[in-house]
């Protein structure tokens, strides 16, 4: 955005890959045939997400968009197993949504304090220390490491406040912020001063507070495009109570009615959900007021569509005090800021299974390895019945266990995939 507050981006992130199990045997002098002694691979580093109150903008996004967590180290042999890969930890402003690059749906919303796994490291292959059996004493296989996770995303901030403040450009909303909070946003006689959302904590009472947001000012015709304001209102999407401030004082030749009434149809085009929020409306700058008539005819039209009206000087500081009561009195029955649950759900990649797949016996163990195969295995959760059923189509759609049949494969045998290995049955 033009004026330089980034409250959007795109990144893409990969987690490590797993490093690869070692094959090797114990060796020492004078001694022949040592057991298989190959370590087991490194994991993969993460991609782990954290909330950090310094950050208020995506701004650190907008020139960095590739985060790359390290891989796991090989195994090696004499059991060392190898090193595993760091995770990443990437910082975002509290209230940053993630979302699935491609379809848009919420991954996770950064509101608490929680660290968040967004990739997941791929898991370290076996070393051959593993696989000794009593048939099988000579294991001369190890297994790959599996790829870690990446994804695309994109970031959004949506501040985390109790209040949002609404109206048009010079009408107070930055004067009432800082008379109420130790907040200091930028206050002058001129429309769009504030180009940037500011927040503020308000105190009610002893043990009471509450989060204020000043956002840009909507401006007429921000629902079609028309200005900066809109992009904004997605600030106030989890305010619990919107304070709508209009400018009486007639002093720059407005008609408070017709304000209020735009400033509504302004919400209501950017969303139902936000013009049905609870609204205290407030008549400000009645230190200046020309015409206590038009005031009256204002009050009269806010309180027949039902929302609660009051009359404040934020330059005198008239008023504000009752503001703030009243906002405190009104949020202690008013649900919690909205947290937004998580709507993507992991699919298993769509993955091409024709390629053929790497067959090699070891006695009555097939180990079977191909990059589709390693690929599919890193998608998949085991501790999930669907995902298991899906993963098991998969392997008889690509035609593994005919080709396993036709090379001589029989029950109480054992399959080998990487981190898996299971007994054969017809
Ligand atoms: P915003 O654009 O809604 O944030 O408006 P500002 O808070 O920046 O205020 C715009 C102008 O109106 C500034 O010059 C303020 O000093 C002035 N102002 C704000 N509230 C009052 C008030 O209650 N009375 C008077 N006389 N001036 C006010
Ligand atoms: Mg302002």
């Amino acid at each position: 955005m033009a004026n330089g507050f980034i409250d959007k981006a795109r990144i893409t992130v990969r987690a490590g890959n797993g490093g690869n199990g070692a094959v090797s045997f114990h060796r020492e002098k004078y001694i022949a045939a040592g057991g298989p002694d190959g370590g087991d691979g490194g994991n993969g580093g993460s991609i782990i997400l954290q909330v950090d109150d310094n950050m208020s903008t995506l701004m650190d996004f907008r020139y960095k968009r590739k985060y790359v967590a390290t891989n796991g180290m090989d195994g090696q042999g004499a059991r060392r197993t190898g090193k595993d890969g760091q995770s990443l930890i990437i910082k975002v402003p509290r209230g940053t949504l993630v979302r699935h690059a491609e379809t848009g749906e919420i991954i996770k919303d950064m509101s608490g304090s929680e660290p968040y796994v967004l990739c997941k490291g791929g898991k370290g292959g076996w070393g051959n220390q593993h696989f000794a059996t009593p048939t099988r004493q000579v294991p001369r296989f190890a297994k790959a490491g599996l790829p870690g996770e990446s994804l695309d995303v994109f970031l959004e901030l949506k501040l985390l406040a109790d209040v949002g403040l609404v109206g048009f450009p010079n009408v107070g909303k930055s004067t009432l912020l800082s008379v109420v909070s130790k907040a200091h946003p930028k206050i002058a006689n001129y429309h769009f001063t504030t180009l940037y959302p500011n927040l503020g904590v308000v105190y009610v009472d002893e043990g009471v507070s509450f989060v204020m947001a000043d956002i840009p000012g909507i401006i007429e015709g921000a629902s079609e495009g028309a200005g900066l304001g809109h992009d904004f209102l997605r600030h106030i999407d989890r305010c619990r109570l919107l304070v709508h401030l209009v400018d009486v004082s007639g002093s720059e030749g407005r008609d408070p009615i017709e304000d209020f009434d735009t400033i509504n149809a302004e919400l209501q085009q950017y969303s139902a959900d936000l013009a049905a929020r609870p609204q205290i409306v407030v008549a400000n700058k009645t230190d200046l007021l020309e015409d206590p008539e038009q005031l009256e005819a204002f009050r009269a039209h806010v309180e027949a569509l039902g929302y609660t009206f009051m009359e404040m000087s934020a330059a005198t500081h008239q008023g504000t005090r009752q503001l703030v009561q009243r906002i405190g009195a009104m949020l202690a029955d008013l649900p919690p800021v909205i947290v937004y649950e998580p709507e993507y759900v992991p699919r298993p990649p769509q993955i091409d299974t024709s390629e053929p797949l790497s067959i090699t016996r070891e006695d009555d163990t097939w180990l079977v390895e191909g990059p589709w195969l390693q690929r599919l295995m890193a998608n998949i959760n085991f501790s999930d019945y669907e995902s298991r059923m899906y993963f098991d189509k998969m392997l008889r759609q690509s035609g593994l266990f005919d080709q396993l049949e036709a090379m001589g494969i029989e029950d109480g045998h054992f399959v080998s995939m990487y981190d898996l290995e299971f007994e054969y049955q017809k």
